[in-house]
């Protein structure tokens, strides 16, 4: 490698688009992709959704390999970086081989939250992060009835969801009071539970569990207020942590996340961080977001950056989820302050959207199955359009008609 060489260190989503913008800019050449998971780089979303329902589906790859050889990108997989050596910019390989970068780029991502003294190598525990994970957790739910699925945030709901669709009989446990209590509104969590609860989704809200305990020295069994309880297969899917060590022990900023400026440079300007693992500044507070979204317009700022350019990460956030028969879409941000919210009805039955105002401004809309709102909304939020909030919920008038003067 020479000293212009661009290091990325995980091939996920983000590291796959940086590649994808960096090869189109003409400098594939100079970018070598390590990653720690033994495959092709694949799509994460459908792991938790359609991947889990078929046996033989395989991973949905984000690029072939031979995109990777003929962009001239090399791609160096099954190999976790240990560290990084600021001093003589190279970065140290499981292997302890090193390679040595003339910009470094963290896209290391999430690894799925556990329990301190959860057994999580228990035989009916699983976690939900990588293909692998998710092959693994299919092959348990083929052989069994019952899943209890611990955390109802969107990644837990998405599999209870289609552990329903499997016949599978579902509980989700959440500590919390509301599904999704960090991500969505009060209004949106009230209609999730009732409908996951109508397609016959046992869910137990503030939910009190103990110490788990092993069952002749393999069996997760739960400690619950009335007693032990068996969990036949128990998914833990209570979010994500950053993989910040990395960074942290190289002695770049760090807090929940890789701390970058608006251009995705850490504190060391020859180092960038993108995805789910950077932390980045947006009005007053830092942000670490966990999308699709957010991993590929970093990445596109990133590769401005590297190239020289001055791009500027000031993102209009957008997530979707697919939860049984409700496709979620939200765009912006529910700030904690006070909001007004006007609900708009959708075109079918069960269709609808939830338009958040802060002080007559249009904040964060929340579309379940009302893809044609969301796709309205959302350019709207980007332009910094507010509309009037009694035309939005008029369900007679078109939202498009309210499009901002170009
Ligand atoms: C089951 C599931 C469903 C999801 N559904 C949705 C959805 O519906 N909509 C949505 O917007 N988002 C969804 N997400 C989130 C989305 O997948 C992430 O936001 C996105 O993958 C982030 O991309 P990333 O490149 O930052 O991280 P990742 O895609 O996680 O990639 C990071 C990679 O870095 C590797 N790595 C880590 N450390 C090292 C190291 N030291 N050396 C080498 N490699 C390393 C990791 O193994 C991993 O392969 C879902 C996530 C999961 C797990």
């Amino acid at each position: 490698m020479t000293e212009d060489s661009i290091v990325i260190v995980g091939a996920g989503h983000a590291a796959v688009q940086l590649c994808a913008c960096l090869v189109d800019a003409g400098q594939g050449s100079r970018v070598h992709l390590l990653g720690q998971e033994p495959e092709l780089p694949y799509q994460r979303p459908p792991l938790s959704k359609t991947f889990l329902k078929k046996a033989e589906d395989p991973t949905q790859l984000l690029r072939e390999a031979s995109w990777f050889e003929n962009a001239g990108v090399q791609l160096n997989l099954g190999q976790a970086v240990q560290a990084i050596d600021r001093q003589a910019k190279a970065v140290v390989l499981d292997s302890g081989a090193r390679l040595a970068y003339g910009q470094l780029v963290l896209a290391t991502g999430t690894r799925a939250r556990t329990l301190p003294g959860w057994p999580c190598n228990a035989a009916n525990v699983r976690l939900l992060r990588s293909a692998q994970d998710a092959r693994e957790l299919r092959l348990a739910l083929s052989a069994c009835k019952a899943v209890t699925v611990l955390g109802g945030g969107f990644i837990g709901l998405e599999v209870a969801a289609t552990c329903a669709a499997l016949g599978k009989t579902v509980t989700v446990l959440e500590v919390g009071q509301r599904l999704m209590g960090r991500a969505v509104s009060a209004a949106l969590s009230a209609h999730v539970l009732e409908q996951h609860r109508a397609a016959g989704i046992t869910i137990e809200l503030e939910a009190e569990l103990g110490p788990p305990v092993l069952h002749e020295g393999r069996l997760l069994r739960l400690s619950m207020p009335a007693g032990a309880r068996e969990v036949e297969l128990l998914l833990l899917a209570i979010g994500a942590v950053p993989h910040i060590e990395l960074a942290q022990a190289a002695g770049l900023a760090c807090d929940d996340g890789v701390q970058v400026n608006d251009g995705m440079r850490t504190s060391d300007p020859d180092i960038l961080a993108i995805g789910d693992c950077a932390q980045f500044p947006m009005g007053a507070r830092r942000w670490r977001l966990e999308s699709i979204q957010n991993a590929l317009d970093q990445a596109r700022v990133a590769a401005a950056t590297l190239l020289g350019g001055t791009a500027v990460y000031r993102p209009t956030p957008w997530f979707w989820s697919e939860q049984g028969a409700m496709r979620l879409q939200m765009v912006g941000l529910l700030d904690a302050g006070a909001m007004q919210t006007l609900r708009r009805q959708g075109p079918q039955p069960g269709a609808f959207s939830l338009f958040h105002f802060q002080q007559s401004r249009l904040r964060c809309v929340e579309s379940v199955n009302a893809p044609a709102d969301f796709m309205v909304a959302r350019k709207w939020l980007e332009a910094g359009f507010s509309p009037d909030p009694a035309q939005v919920v008029d369900a007679g008038i078109s939202l498009r008609s309210l499009q901002p003067s170009a």
